[in-house]
């Protein structure tokens, strides 16, 4: 046996020699699987490649019974019933009209067919603000705007056209709009607020009207340095005293023939005064 072994290691080294050399080395087989990947066919270019159906934005869920509309949300009360005073408010403003000698009537509330929002809940006809010193036409407003007018009327008005040459006396106002359901003029805005004279708020002057002298019409007097221009500046000024709003000749096209004065109450009694 011993003398076959050999013979036969050397014919299994014949006969395996074919098998080995025909196969790849060992150390080449570790090369041959990045190789291998090789042999795939080229990716090809992306452009090619077709896309992927895309994906609606968003998936379409099955069509759910509409609900109910929702009721629409009450509004709140009207402006105007907003403003209305209580009944102590009330009356101490009339005690101050009484004590200033203003000449008033208490009239039905005023409320607007076209607009809910306009109106006054305990409106006042007033005809004279001081004794004496007529609202030309009388005029239609709150209490708190009598208040206001007759206060910065007897305080300031009648002192200051004193001063004036010949001292005359304060007789008249002369208004431009008083209560009016409309909205603010001159702002520029598509749609602006309601304007305070759709409340019984404000009232608008025009000229100043005197005994002895010709009317004081309010207007741009700027520069002018006479007495006018001096009271027309300090009537104006002091009106910031009583009144929350005061716009004039100069605040906008819409006011540079009368002086806009309102009671229009805002957060911390902020004034705009111009
Ligand atoms: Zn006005």
């Amino acid at each position: 046996m011993r003398q076959f072994w050999p013979i036969l290691a050397c014919f299994v080294l014949v006969t395996g020699s074919g098998a080995i050399a025909q196969e790849t080395p060992p150390e080449r087989i570790e090369d041959a699987a990045p190789i291998s990947s090789d042999t795939r066919p080229p990716a090809r270019p992306e452009s090619d490649t077709p896309a992927p159906p895309s994906e609606p934005e968003e998936r379409s869920e099955p069509a759910k019974p509409r609900e109910p509309a929702k009721p629409v949300e009450e509004a709140g009360p009207p402006a105007w019933k907003d403003l209305r005073e209580t009944d102590q408010e009330y009356a101490s403003c009339r005690l101050a009209l009484s004590l200033l000698g203003s000449v008033y009537e208490e009239i039905p509330p005023i409320t607007d067919p076209d607009d809910s929002d306009c109106g006054i809940a305990r409106p006042l006809r007033v005809t004279e603000i001081l004794p004496g010193l007529e609202l030309e036409g009388g005029a239609e407003m709150r209490c708190d705007t009598a208040r206001a007018l007759g206060f910065w009327a007897r305080d300031f008005l009648r002192p200051a056209a004193a001063t004036l040459p010949d001292s005359p006396r304060l007789t008249g106002l002369r208004l431009g709009s008083t209560y009016s359901c409309r909205a603010r003029a001159g702002t520029g805005k598509k749609r602006p607020k309601l304007s305070e004279h759709a409340l019984g708020n404000a009232i608008d002057i025009a000229a100043f009207l005197f005994d002895n002298s010709d009317p004081l019409p309010v207007q741009p007097r700027e520069d002018t340095g006479d007495r006018f221009e001096a009271f027309q500046r300090s009537a104006r000024a002091t009106a910031c005293l009583y009144f929350t709003t005061v716009l004039g000749p100069g605040s906008n096209e819409a006011h540079d023939d009368h002086l806009h004065l309102d009671v229009k109450s805002r957060k911390n009694g902020w004034r705009l005064c111009q």
